[in-house]
């Protein structure tokens, strides 16, 4: 049988089927006798203390991994908060609940407090709720927790975890000698999990509809998380076809380490920059190991996230000068933080919006509130005086902005002189192409702007007017289709017109069926997540420019979406 999901990281993946099913909780709504309050109140502080050392013994496990500390950190924090425990003793008090019926009643609450938000990163945020509440719960009613290392304990086959959805906490537990993939039915590219899973370096599926009823416990899988498939107790033929599969991918992944330190250029001399896109500091110290040329993107609003304040301009600057250090005198483009449409932060408010995307987000901030922009300029510049820094603009529509945005520097760089501060006075500027309205002025902000690269994960939902994070609509939402390949053709013209460069840092740009098209549409450089730079330079190293830009007039010339990927599939 064959079922199929959507890949978070890629690769191949044996094993047999652990299917994960949980007690369901029945929490008891009852009330209690007001003799019983104390015993309550004595069953909820058992758990919370044992909860909390729960999560301190899994953040120490997950101490060489910042982000994920970062994470537990946060878990942490929300149980360490004066009103959390406050707040349910008062309700299992004053309302007579039992101690799971409080915590149920208290978590549900902020649930639909931050629910009214209507975006992904903040149902993540409830997310992460959900996993405390479960903890404390189970606690509570002293029901073990599936525990991922005792479970592999003594296991000597590969495991495949099957689970309707699995929190950071649990995916961080994995056993990574047994556990060699999972498969989930809920989930989204953009959770928590997922990132940690990427982390992890983990084969992994998402949205696999009804998959706990349709593996049973023990069943043989192979997870192509090249396609997105799943098979079930396959035959001897396909799992030895998979199994060749699997030498190669995996001979080919560690030759191909062998080109870090080679250029990507073509046969007929043509140099494709290719650069990281970072969010941590793991990406940041996995740039050599994949033979990077720099930094094309770091998505600051990363460093924004799972903590509890702004980081303030000291914080800021020690991590872009960290990121300078590290890559010795190789680029580092900082794009200046971009919150809002899915990006959100705890402790700061934003306002109730119908489309977030289209609403008070990246750039359209700073007007309102000058110290985010002014705090992180200060914090690039000077670290710009440590290495080579350029600064990139997300949301770009219109010139008014790009004034707007130089003015700003301009003070920023006065302040920094009068106080006799150091920074790179000829730092590079330059704007993200993601909107249609940018990539129709990209002309006009060639005039002023230093360099661009296109954020093809936007640009893609606002031309096709598709939302990029709707599975509803996901088939629709294709990079490769004539109006997009048409427009970057329009954008890479005009902007060489202006002697300016122009590169991709949307995931188009890894998206290895159709580098050779981004070769002949003339981009000067791909900015994408370390693990592919390798497969994407080999590319690069094994094409003919001058093909390359024939294979591109051709795939311009064609009019369905699958006359292109007919094409670009041959050229490959
Ligand atoms: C993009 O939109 O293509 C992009 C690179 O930015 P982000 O994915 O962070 O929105
Ligand atoms: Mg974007």
């Amino acid at each position: 049988m064959l079922l199929n999901g959507t890949v978070v990281y890629n690769g191949y993946a044996f094993g047999n089927a652990l299917v994960l099913k949980e007690e369901d909780i029945i929490i008891n709504n009852n009330n209690i006798n007001k003799n019983e309050i104390d015993n309550e109140i004595n069953n909820f502080i058992n758990s919370y203390k044992k909860t909390l050392k729960q999560l301190k013994n899994i953040r120490k496990f997950s101490l060489e991994n910042k982000d994920r500390k970062l994470l537990f950190d946060g878990y942490i924090l929300i149980l360490k908060d004066k009103l959390f425990k406050k707040d349910i003793i008062n309700l299992i008090k004053n309302e007579l609940l039992y101690a799971d019926s409080a915590v149920d009643k208290f978590i549900k609450k902020q649930i639909n407090n931050i629910k009214k938000v209507d975006n992904i990163y903040i149902k993540e945020r409830a997310n992460d709720l959900i996993d405390i509440s479960k903890r404390l719960i189970f606690n509570i009613k002293n029901i073990k927790l599936i525990d991922f290392n005792s479970l592999c304990d003594n296991v000597k086959k590969n495991i495949i975890i099957i689970s309707k959805d699995l929190s950071p906490s649990q995916i961080i537990q994995f056993n990574l000698n047994v556990i060699k993939g999972f498969i989930i039915e809920d989930g989204s590219i953009t959770s928590h999990s997922s990132i940690i899973s990427k982390s992890l370096e983990l084969v992994s599926l998402i949205g696999v509809n009804n998959v706990t009823n349709l593996i049973k416990n023990n069943d043989n899988i192979i997870i192509d998380g090249i396609k997105g498939n799943i098979y079930i107790n396959p035959s001897d033929k396909i799992i030895k076809k998979f199994k060749n599969k699997y030498n190669k991918f995996n001979i080919n992944k560690n030759n191909l380490l062998k080109l870090k330190d080679l250029p990507s250029i073509t046969y007929d001399g043509f140099n494709m920059k290719l650069y990281a896109n970072v969010g941590n500091n793991k990406d940041i110290n996995n740039i050599f190991k994949y033979g990077a040329e720099g930094i094309g993107l770091y998505r600051t609003e990363f460093l924004f996230m799972d903590r509890n304040s702004f980081p303030d301009e000291n914080e800021q600057f020690s991590y872009y000068r960290k990121a300078v250090k590290y890559i010795k005198g190789n680029l580092v483009t900082i794009r200046t933080v971009d919150l809002g449409g899915d990006k959100f932060l705890s402790y700061m408010n934003f306002p109730k919006e119908n489309v977030p995307f289209l609403g008070w987000r990246s750039i359209r901030i700073y007007k309102d509130k000058k110290d985010i922009l002014h705090t992180q300029l200060r914090a690039i510049l000077r670290a710009s005086f440590f290495g080579k820094i350029r600064i990139l603009f997300p949301m770009i529509i219109s010139m008014e902005e790009v004034y707007f945005l130089k003015k700003e520097i301009d003070y920023v760089k006065n302040n920094l002189v009068k106080e006799n501060i150091n920074f790179d006075e000829n730092i590079k500027i330059g704007a993200m192409i993601e909107t249609p309205s940018a990539a129709i002025i990209c002309g006009h902000l060639a005039e002023e702007l230093d360099f661009f690269s296109i954020g093809t994960n936007d640009l893609t939902q606002f031309v096709l007017a598709v939302d990029r994070n709707n599975l509803k609509v996901s088939h629709l939402y294709n990079s490769l289709c004539p109006s997009i390949l048409n427009l970057i053709k329009y954008i890479v013209n005009t902007v060489h017109e202006k002697n300016k460069k122009i590169g991709i840092c949307g995931e188009l740009a890894s998206n290895l069926n159709c580098i050779k098209l981004l070769l002949g549409l003339g981009l000067d450089e791909l900015s994408m997540n370390v693990s592919f730079i390798p497969n994407v330079k080999q590319i690069i190293r094994s094409s003919y420019f001058t093909s390359c830009k024939k294979l591109a007039d051709k795939v311009l010339d064609q009019k369905t979406n699958k006359d292109i990927e007919n094409i670009l599939n041959k050229s490959n």
